[in-house]
């Protein structure tokens, strides 16, 4: 984030009401314009397909990643109620705003990599999987990301409406043959349905950072539809052929494949799935949609029963 260093940072910075200093270590950039605000909050009601405030019946548990001094949180609270929700952040100056502003509200000071989500559901009998929302510390996006789409393997969580940094939100959603196609557009597209809600920009807020973001949406596809679209193939295996194969993005698969195979197999073994892999394997990674990296994980590691 952009800390002023003109001689107008001698002067203190205004902070937003209720707030404190921001800590650059910790991602915290707050937002502070709350039509941005609102708007988050009801593309995660849309994301979450939650009740609306006159329906009858329960809306899921909802977690608040990094909810900081409470600008998204506040917002939830009114509009779901303080019990509906459990926030997660780690700056204990956060914390104590946050206890001491919505009585009722299930604060966790915890680090959200830690977060057990199958765990945290049951704790909180959650009769549905978790939505998640958050504008997230950047410094750790992917991380929480890759745990999320874990989650949903076990149908902990179905769905998470996050902001983030707007060129990892254009990698979430590119497609096959683009610039931004890669690891993670592979990976989230399989797991789940992804679109980005809308692009937000720096001045909303404080401190600015450097980089636009966007609120995405990830819709988790759920343990049963992801065993269908795996096909046995295991979701470690294929996450470690993209990663392999996007490591080595000009090359064609079969290349870089047959390098990573070479500890794992013996020679013989390696020509054969490498010629099993047929046409796909003189394909470079950028054309391969999820289909195709299931198939090759397939081939390579077989199915699990
Ligand atoms: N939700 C607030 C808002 O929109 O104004 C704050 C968002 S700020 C970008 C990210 C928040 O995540 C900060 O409050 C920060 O303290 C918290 N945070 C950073 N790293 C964390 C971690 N490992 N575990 C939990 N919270 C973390």
């Amino acid at each position: 984030p952009d800390i002023p260093r003109s001689s107008s940072s001698l002067q203190p910075p205004k902070l937003p009401p209720g707030s404190f200093r921001p800590k650059q270590s910790l991602g915290q950039n707050f937002l502070t314009d709350q039509n941005t605000i609102n708007n988050i909050v009801s593309a995660f009601a849309k994301d979450a397909s939650l009740p609306s405030a006159s329906s009858s019946s329960p809306p899921p548990k909802m977690v608040e990643l990094g909810p900081g001094p409470g600008a998204l949180t506040n917002v939830l609270v009114a509009r779901y109620g303080a019990p509906a929700l459990t926030c997660v952040e780690i700056d204990p100056r956060a914390v104590s705003i946050l206890r001491a502003s919505f009585p009722g509200l299930s604060v966790r000071h915890a680090d959200v990599l830690r977060v057990e989500y199958p765990l945290l559901n049951a704790a909180l009998a959650g009769e549905q999987p978790l939505a998640v929302i958050g504008n997230l510390p950047y410094y750790i996006t992917s991380q929480i990301l890759f745990a999320l789409a874990d989650a949903s393997h076990a149908d902990a969580v179905r769905c998470a409406t996050v902001t983030m940094q707007r060129e990892v939100g254009d990698r979430l959603v590119a497609g096959t043959s683009t610039k931004d196609y890669g690891i993670l557009s592979v990976v989230f597209q399989l797991y789940a349905d992804v679109r980005m809600h809308f692009r937000i920009p720096n001045t909303v807020f404080y401190p600015k950072p450097k980089v636009e973001s966007a609120l995405m949406g990830l819709k988790f596809v759920g343990a049963k539809e992801l065993r269908r679209r795996l096909r046995g193939a295991r979701p470690k295996d294929l996450q470690r052929v993209v990663k392999a194969c996007f490591g080595q993005r000009r090359k064609v698969i079969r290349n870089t494949l047959k390098g990573m195979m070479r500890g794992e197999f013996g020679e013989g073994e390696v020509t054969e799935k490498i010629g099993a892999l047929g046409e796909l394997g003189a394909k470079r990674p950028e054309e391969l949609g999820w289909r195709e990296f299931v198939e090759v994980t397939r081939g390579i590691y077989g199915v699990e029963e």
